[in-house]
């Protein structure tokens, strides 16, 4: 892989990430704060985030941990007036958090369904709210939303997923309308990444074989490999940038190809 890099200015400003203790997360963190935003890092497991807090500090970059279940609704909205509150601003909220719980239709619990959708859906909803907040009062903001390639086309067992998905693709694009302005510089984008690798691919190639896996994406896949967080991470600080300032409403996929 070429190394993939992008800058942006983006000093001074404050971003959130969701489920940035590791995988796509963890990548966007590290991008946004190298770039020169504080990072409010967000995830259920602490010792996990501090490690995403230490490796930007490491590189010279300011972020903070704030332990959270996503699904809280309430818990989410305390925690975007927390940072608003801490660190004076919000100009990025990256709602990037979500499993997976795969099986098919019939064998799909109520449970396997609700945990998702708050996980995936309901917490983009939520962060968003809020952040819309404050970000409408200081007439500047990024919502980057990451969806998935699940939720352009489907996927088998993933019902749920899939759905959550959609959903956000849904929202991105009604609260871009809501959000846009001539008097207000605030952009709702999403992102659909493909077959990346991280710790939600790993369990896939647990359960069908790396090699089976491999052979997949070989077929399905144009570039033939499956992509590295660092490239959602590119994207998310470009959405993040000045230069993406006339883009909203838009979902960017970057999957090699593999929906073309
Ligand atoms: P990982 O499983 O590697 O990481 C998921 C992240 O979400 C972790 O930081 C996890 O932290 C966090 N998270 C999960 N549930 C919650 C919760 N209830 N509250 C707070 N944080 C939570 O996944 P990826 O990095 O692969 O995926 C990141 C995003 O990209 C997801 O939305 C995923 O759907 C999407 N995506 C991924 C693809 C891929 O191929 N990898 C393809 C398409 C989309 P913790 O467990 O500590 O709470």
């Amino acid at each position: 892989m070429a190394d993939a890099r992008i800058s942006a200015d983006l000093t001074d400003q404050v971003a959130i990430v969701t489920g940035a203790s590791r995988g796509i997360g963890k990548a966007i963190a590290l991008r946004l704060a190298e770039s020169g935003a504080k990072v409010a890092c967000v995830a259920r497991s602490a010792d996990k985030l501090a490690e995403t807090v230490s490796e930007v500090e490491s590189a010279g970059g300011v972020a903070a941990a704030y332990p959270c279940d996503v699904a809280d609704t309430d818990a989410a909205t305390k925690l975007v007036e927390q940072v608003a509150e801490e660190w004076g601003r919000v100009d990025v909220m990256v709602n990037n958090a979500g499993i997976t719980r795969d099986t098919l239709l019939p064998r799909m619990s109520d449970e396997d369904w609700d945990t998702v959708i708050a996980t995936n859906l309901r917490s983009v909803f939520a962060f968003s709210r809020a952040a819309a907040g404050v970000m409408m009062r200081a007439k500047r903001g990024r919502i980057i939303n990451i969806s998935s390639t699940s939720g352009l086309r489907g996927n088998e067992a993933q019902a749920n997923y899939s759905a959550s998905k959609a959903g956000v693709i849904g929202f991105t694009r009604t609260v871009a309308r809501e959000l846009a302005s001539k008097r207000r510089a605030i952009t709702v984008n999403a992102i659909c990444p493909g077959f990346i690798a991280t710790d939600m691919t790993d369990a896939l190639k647990k359960a069908a074989g790396e090699e089976a896996v491999t052979e997949r994406i070989k077929a399905v896949v144009p570039l033939q490999r499956e992509g590295q967080p660092q490239e959602i991470a590119d994207a998310v600080v470009f959405l993040a940038s000045d230069s993406a300032a006339y883009i909203t409403g838009q979902v960017l996929t970057i999957d090699g190809g593999m929906t073309c």
